[in-house]
């Protein structure tokens, strides 16, 4: 992109990009080159601008596709919002868990099982069981609930 410096019959100046010189000499020939101010296709070159190839001046250059980009954050925000929402709904329910019930290990599907049959007192437990462990305290109507984890909390 090139941005050339211009002026039309009436004196005006303004400034207009270009692919290249060869883009603007045939858009001129066209009378595809006007002045914002009057209209006039008369126009020539005033000055090279000095900022040509510049990041500052690119940066200026209109982009079309501005206003979907600028709407894009907005959605991500809402989003990060309601995860953090919901971690914040996990860790409670685990800080609850963990406050109110005894920890047990890999104890946990034994226990579950003894306290079902009323082997062992019944009370709040957690610990670790194996998917196996605990298909089978699902089959025996023992009820289990997994623990939700957070992704940085696992090790
Ligand atoms: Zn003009």
């Amino acid at each position: 992109m090139i941005l050339y410096q211009l002026r039309c019959a009436a004196d005006h100046e303004f400034e207009s990009w270009f692919r290249d010189s060869s883009a603007y000499d045939a858009q001129r020939k066209q009378k595809l080159v006007t002045c914002p101010l009057c209209g006039s296709p008369e126009v020539e070159k005033a000055i090279m601008a000095p900022a040509l190839g510049r990041g500052t001046r690119k940066a200026e250059e209109p982009a079309p596709a501005a206003p979907a980009e600028e709407a894009a954050p907005a959605k991500v925000a809402l989003m990060s919002e309601k995860e953090q929402a919901l971690r914040e709904m996990l860790k409670a329910v685990r800080q609850h868990v963990e406050a109110n019930a005894d920890y047990v290990g890999d104890e946990f599907a034994s226990l579950a099982r003894q306290m079902h049959e009323g082997d062992v007192e019944k009370r709040s437990i957690y610990g670790e069981a194996s998917p196996d462990e605990v298909r089978a305290l699902v089959e025996d109507e023992i009820e289990v609930h997994p623990l939700p984890s957070l992704p940085d909390e696992r090790n």
